[in-house]
């Protein structure tokens, strides 16, 4: 059922495709609206209720739509990719193909990842056991830092906040197995209930490596305890996305100062970094470490440090550490039926791990150029509609609007796949071990990453792959990247009207213009500096109208007692009303002089824009998975990334025709609009 499954509900997918057919372009997706419901009530339903209904969510998957049914089609076509490299066995050795040929072969071959057990991370066990000193532990970590293993803390380098022209290294909290810091410390039920099952999932995995029971259930307590009191001098997700919260930039004599216990000169040089300025972005956190490393005894470090080597590397050994991963992680707190199949994960490791290699293939085949022009010509008609907007907003300032404009203009976008490719010649990768590759193609991502630090940016590069379903923005950069998984349908069709590619993908590139003046993006100036830009009133106003986005999601409940947390989800929710506004402001620009698109299946084109974007956005979703995006995701779930902003949208309720009582028009003195 798991794969044909999946292949059945694909072909029902309209592929990407390069020409629009002899009857003109099509319009929205007729079958998938549930006509039972009016789009005046619920929008999110109506848009593609009949759409979820008859494509079910599948037992390996924890959210499911056409958006998601295509992630999973690029990976039906990585997966024939991989097969085809693996198959070769002539390739010059370093080549692009030959290393994921052999990364992705290694990693379908079950019958040596399961003889093989626990046997690939023996060696790391065997040499934490070694340890004696607190200056082994310190080696240790600096191990785990090489492979890309963050305990308990990670250092990475990126923009400073204030130069960002230059790379530093920056200082982060982590060392958390748990999803985040509140699984630890709040009171709540489900809270509590993940504790249990987490102290059962951390002995289950010692037991898998042949410790006995009695000592697996107290190295899970020992790693609670270790990881609670982490958690407990750790910032929570909301005031992790205040940038200025995050912002310490300390000098080097300043970082040892901070932490008298941790040998930083011995972690800079081992790690080739130079001793210059830092970011620490929890001082509070790295204090806590830095008690954590002179009171707590090494054989207590010993367990905390297994843990997370046993932890990363589960998915690599052997069945039965495939399942206990599986078993929590996925299915506990995601809420997932049943595993991926190996050729899937495999595909996602191959991509994790060498995804440009993978990726030049993949947009080679299936990025063609000329939808790279059409999306750089949405891209233009986005940015010309946010300025637009600016200028007519009644809130702003002159001064501000000003430098608000001086942003827009420093906008980069990056579409499809980056200019150059990373070579991964380096790494060593061979058939033999899993384990060894992916920790081969760990350490070439952490080294190329510190080979960055103490230099100037280098605006080539991508956060994403290629072939990912998704699209960011960097607020220090000021950079819009669309990798070209996203740009094929539903987000962005050749075969559609404007009205539609500009109510999915529009919307989206709207969404990532609008990080830019979102809470968080708006406190970056035009040079990507943390920096105000705002008159004090101007500000002030801008915070009473996004303190209304939060109220509103704050109102939003996924089940009795749990709703969005509304500061949580601000930027995301602000990006979606503005995105939204601007996407069709660009689609009617786009429209002058050609005048407008032909009413299709009786859908007006503004009508065609708003339904593209409930299907574009509307997901079914499990409620595990729900849960855990209520706490931990800055976005908000499909359904009110459908009806938040819809129903706030005077231009939304004219579509439609929703007289003022209807459930998708907010209240009055309830409605927001930021931008
Ligand atoms: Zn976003």
């Amino acid at each position: 059922m798991r794969l044909s499954g999946i292949l059945s509900s694909f072909a029902i997918i309209v592929l990407l495709s390069s020409s629009v057919s002899a009857q003109g372009p099509k319009g929205v997706e007729l079958a998938d609206i549930d006509t039972s419901v009016a789009p005046c009530t619920d929008f999110f339903e109506y848009a593609n209720g009949a759409w979820r209904k008859a494509n079910p969510i599948p037992p390996s998957m924890v959210r499911w739509s056409r958006r998601w049914a295509a992630g999973e089609l690029s990976k039906d076509r990585l997966h024939e990719i991989l097969e085809q490299a693996a198959a070769k066995r002539d390739l010059p050795a370093g080549s692009p193909e030959r290393l994921i040929g052999d990364f992705y072969a290694a990693g379908m071959d079950e019958a040596r990842i399961n003889a093989l057990g626990a046997e690939p991370i023996k060696p790391w066990l065997a040499d934490i056991d070694k340890m004696k000193s607190p200056a082994d532990v310190q080696a240790m970590i600096r191990r785990f830092h090489d492979v890309g293993i963050g305990v308990p803390f990670t250092l990475y380098g990126t923009s400073d906040n204030h130069e960002p022209n230059n790379v530093i290294a920056h200082i982060f909290a982590a060392g958390l197995g748990l999803p985040d810091r509140d699984y630890y410390v709040k009171p709540e039920a489900r809270f509590a209930e993940a504790r249990e099952k987490y102290l059962a999932h951390v002995a289950t995995l010692f037991g898998l490596t042949g410790v006995n029971a009695a000592d697996a259930k107290t190295a899970a307590e020992t790693v609670m305890r270790f990881e609670t009191a982490l958690a407990t001098h750790s910032l929570d997700n909301v005031a992790l996305r205040d940038p200025k919260a995050t912002d310490h930039k300390t000098s080097f004599a300043d970082l040892r100062k901070m932490t008298p216990a941790f040998d930083w000169a011995a972690y800079f040089s081992a790690a080739n970094i130079g001793r210059a300025d830092v970011n620490v972005a929890e001082p509070a956190f790295l204090a806590e470490v830095n008690r954590q490393l002179e009171k707590t005894p090494v054989a207590e470090w010993k367990t905390y440090l297994k843990w997370h080597l046993l932890r990363v590397a589960a998915d690599a050994l052997s069945e039965p550490f495939q399942r206990a991963d599986f078993e929590f992680n996925q299915k506990y707190l995601g809420g997932a039926k049943e595993m991926k199949p190996r050729w899937k994960r495999s595909v996602e490791m191959t991509d994790n791990m060498l995804g440009e290699a993978l990726g030049k293939i993949y947009t080679d085949k299936y990025f063609p150029p000329a939808a790279k022009a059409r999306m750089q010509e949405m891209v233009k008609n986005l940015l010309w509609a946010m300025g637009d907007d600016i200028q007519s907003i009644d809130w702003m300032g002159p001064e501000t609007k000003k430098r608000a404009m001086e942003k827009l203009s420093t906008f980069n976008p990056k579409i499809g796949y980056p200019d150059t490719w990373k070579d991964y010649s380096s790494i060593k990768i061979d058939r033999a071990s899993y384990w060894n590759n992916i920790v081969g193609g760990a350490r070439f991502a952490v080294a190329d990453n510190r080979s960055e630090i103490g230099k100037p940016v280098d605006r080539g590069r991508w956060g994403m792959t290629p072939p990912t379903s998704n699209a960011y923005y960097n607020p220090s950069l000021n950079e819009i990247v669309f990798p070209a998984g996203i740009l094929q349908a539903p987000a962005f069709d050749m075969a559609v009207t404007d009205a539609v590619n500009y109510g999915a993908i529009g919307v989206v590139i709207g969404h990532e213009i609008s990080h830019g003046f979102d809470d968080q993006g708006a406190q970056y100036d035009a040079q990507g500096r943390l920096k105000n830009w705002w008159t004090d009133e101007d500000l002030k106003r801008f915070q009473e109208r996004t303190a209304c986005v939060a109220a509103q999601f704050e109102g939003y409940f996924i089940e009795p007692g749990i709703h969005h947390n509304g500061k949580l989800v601000l930027g995301e929710s602000i990006g979606d009303l503005a995105g939204a506004k601007i996407a069709l402001l660009a689609y009617q620009h786009s429209r002058e002089g050609k005048g407008p698109e032909p009413t299709i299946d009786g859908f007006t084109p503004e009508q065609q824009f708003f339904i593209a974007w409930g299907q574009f956005r509307g997901d079914a979703i499990r409620p595990e998975t729900q849960r855990l995006m209520v706490q931990s995701d800055p976005h908000p779930t499909g359904k009110y990334r459908v009806i938040g902003p819809l129903s706030n949208m005077p231009e939304f309720w004219k579509a439609f025709g929703c007289p003022d009582t209807a459930a998708m028009v907010r209240e009055k003195e309830k409605r927001c609009s930021v931008w």
